[in-house]
């Protein structure tokens, strides 16, 4: 279905991004990814699926890197028709000990790179009269939690930057919506699991048990390929006239 499409999808070397990136160069999208620490196996991963890999390890927290990376993915393959934005990271603490350098870190790159990858991606995707921009939010771009004060901004944020970007371009061949996930068992999760393990002198079955009990009725985690199928969707003919929507996948969290 995406024969001869590119698509680029940041923080893909791990989780989440990994699982979309799969999903896309599945249906035969050549793939630029991008993310920190193991590359060679990612790569491998996605090139074993018969598309065309590329690689840039833009910092999303730089401006100046994203637009180096947009650069790069044209320099392969002429443009980005499917941008998923999709790095990001947790930091968990009450407001009033908030270390406000890890708010600034949160809100640029868990929003802001979404805004300036977006940005970059859409002239050729206008001028090609086709392209999809899907961001990765959360739950949390939905309803919030405690102890998570800059990443459920940024999340709800990102929801808003989905529909503005989709209203922007609702008589045109470029969609933009939003994927929202509850617990997804990846490394960003299982810091939690972890630290809530050590809080409570329990085992690391007993604290996933907690963590999905705490939130999420179906009592199960969402996996990344659940979360590709979806990417999948948007970026297939059906998905022609999805514009701007926040879709959990969240195991019924915002249903409460
Ligand atoms: P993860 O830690 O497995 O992956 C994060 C990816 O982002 C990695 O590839 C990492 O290298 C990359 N990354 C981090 N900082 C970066 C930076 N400055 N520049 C470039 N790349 C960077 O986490 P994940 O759970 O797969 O999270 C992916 C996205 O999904 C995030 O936006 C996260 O907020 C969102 N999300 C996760 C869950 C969950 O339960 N895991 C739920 C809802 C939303």
């Amino acid at each position: 279905m995406l024969k001869g499409k590119t698509a680029l999808v940041t923080g893909s070397t791990s989780g989440i991004g990994l699982g979309i990136a799969k999903a896309l160069a599945a249906q035969g999208a050549n793939m630029v990814l991008n993310g920190f620490g193991d590359v060679d196996g990612p790569k491998a991963e996605v090139a074993a699926l018969g598309v065309q890999v590329a690689y840039h390890g833009a910092d999303m927290s730089k401006p100046d890197e994203i637009a180096a990376m947009m650069a790069y993915a044209a320099e392969q393959f002429g443009r980005v028709d499917i941008l998923v934005n999709n790095a990001g990271i947790q930091h968990v603490a009450r407001v009033e000990n908030f270390p406000p350098e890890r708010w600034d870190a949160i809100i640029a790159i868990n929003l802001s790179s979404a805004f300036h990858a977006t940005r970059l991606a859409l002239p050729a995707m206008q001028a090609a009269g086709w392209g999809r921009i899907i961001n990765v939010a959360s739950v949390h771009g939905l309803v919030a939690s405690a102890e998570k004060a800059a990443y459920v901004a940024a999340k709800h944020g990102v929801v808003g930057l989905t529909k503005v970007t989709a209203l922007e371009n609702a008589t045109s061949g470029v969609t933009c919506n939003a994927i929202c996930p509850g617990w997804v068992l990846t490394p960003l999760v299982q810091k939690q699991v972890d630290a809530k393990a050590v809080a409570l002198g329990l085992s690391n079955d007993q604290a996933k048990k907690l963590l999905l009990g705490e939130k999420e009725p179906s009592l199960q985690f969402t996996t990344p390929e659940e979360l590709g199928a979806l990417a999948v969707f948007f970026c297939s003919p059906a998905g022609n006239n999805v514009r701007g929507v926040a879709w959990n996948m969240d195991g019924g969290w915002a249903a409460q």
